[in-house]
């Protein structure tokens, strides 16, 4: 069944796929799942969207690649719209989450660097952090799992708590360059920054000259109901690194920046084979399409609160397996669980609904934003016949 010829790095559910259609995953005997994790949060207009499909193949049938060597017209819309509809004044396009991380602290270096004060270099962290699996950003994170048998380690990040504003000034130094957060941690439990908490990180690296950089690699692209999750909170960051639901199963990543941070990179500072390449632009540009469009994000917050309202049902239905309050913002959603989170995730499959876990014992959904009132109904009921049967 599976091959030995692959590395053992993921526990891999007994499953495979072969189709998917709107938030409906088929294997190959045609037996639906209802995947409520977008395959980790990327998915997030569901599968086969027509828009995204016409868009690839259009595109696959006029050019795949062409180096940065080359004006690439698709990079250059893409940067000019993710500019206009955010805080930032230039782009960089990678390939995945963790290289966008990796470009947010380079350029923080960088900015340093040339702006006459090279000894800032060092970046505050978080507890429940993840940036991905980079060396960098392995030491970014938190988690000894990710770090295990890489030594020696990268130096070069402080660790202060998440939601606890004194601990991280209390880590400002004369080296200090930047502090990084997540708005939502997603792997890290679900736990999502108050906007308090953002704001007075915002007033700290202002009042001391520090960098802010958010990790929206999960919480972007519309996920918690804003185009990226900050704009909840009122502030702007001065880089960004996003990915995931950036081209919606198509791989590609971004680091957003000001124009006075962005001065960091001239021509050979940072660089990629792939990153910005004309088949993720093209899609990318229709995602995007898909996300502005007038009311879009609008139906996301209502299914969001429609989603939540019948998981606390759920809740009360099942206190000793599941609690409330839950965790999170939009539709990037942390169930808290009593019972083992794995056995819960593997009781949903049971009933064809696909969840994740994440840390904090939490069941994690990240259903497409695409999803209906009708699938919600459809899902909840599956997940409570699931809660009925682990607890009987
Ligand atoms: C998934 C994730 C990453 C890493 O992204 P990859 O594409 O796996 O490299 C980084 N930061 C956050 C917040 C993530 O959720």
């Amino acid at each position: 069944m599976s091959s030995k010829h692959l590395m053992d790095t993921y526990r891999r559910a007994p499953l495979a796929f072969s189709r998917g259609e709107g938030i409906y995953l088929y294997t190959d005997d045609a037996t639906p799942y209802m995947d409520l994790t977008s395959g980790i949060g990327v998915n997030n207009l569901g599968y086969s969207h027509p828009h995204i499909v016409r868009a690839l193949t259009e595109q696959a049938g006029k050019l795949w690649h062409v180096s940065n060597q080359f004006r690439i017209p698709g990079q250059e819309r893409l940067a000019d719209r993710l500019c206009e509809a955010s805080f930032a004044d230039r782009a960089f396009f990678a390939n995945s989450g963790a290289e966008a991380v990796e470009c947010a602290l380079k350029l923080a270096r960088r900015y340093f660097d040339v702006s006459g004060q090279p000894d800032r270099w060092r970046t505050i962290v978080f507890d429940g952090a993840f940036h991905g699996r980079t060396f960098a950003s392995i030491m970014a994170g938190d988690g000894e799992q990710y770090r295990e048998g890489y030594a020696p380690h990268m130096d070069g990040f402080d660790r202060a708590q998440f939601g606890n504003l004194d601990s991280v000034r209390a880590l400002i130094r004369e080296n200090t360059a930047a502090i990084m957060v997540e708005p939502v941690q997603g792997e890290g439990g679900v736990r999502a920054a108050s906007a308090e908490f953002l704001a007075g990180l915002r007033q700290l690296a202002d009042e001391y000259g520090l960098l802010l950089i958010l990790d929206e690699v999960q919480s972007g692209n519309g996920r918690t109901g804003k185009l990226y999750c900050h704009e909840w909170s009122g502030i702007t960051p001065d880089i960004m690194a996003t990915a995931k639901g950036l081209g919606a199963g198509f791989p590609m990543a971004v680091c957003l920046a000001t124009e006075a941070v962005s001065q960091g990179f001239g021509v050979g500072n940072h660089g990629t084979t792939f990153g910005g390449n004309p088949l993720a632009m093209a899609v990318g540009n229709a995602v995007l399409d898909v996300l502005t469009e007038p009311g879009f994000l609008d139906s996301v917050q209502d299914i969001a609160v429609y989603l939540r309202k019948g998981l606390t049902d759920l809740v009360d239905r099942h206190p000793a397996l599941i609690r409330a309050p839950l965790r999170g913002s939009g539709l990037m959603i942390g169930l808290p669980a009593i019972a083992p989170n794995t056995e819960i995730v593997s009781a949903f499959r049971q009933q064809g609904v696909l969840a994740l876990t994440a840390r904090d014992n939490i069941v994690r959904l990240l259903p497409p934003l695409v999803i209906t009132r009708d699938q919600v109904d459809a899902a909840l009921h599956a997940m409570d016949a699931a809660l009925a049967g682990l607890a009987a």
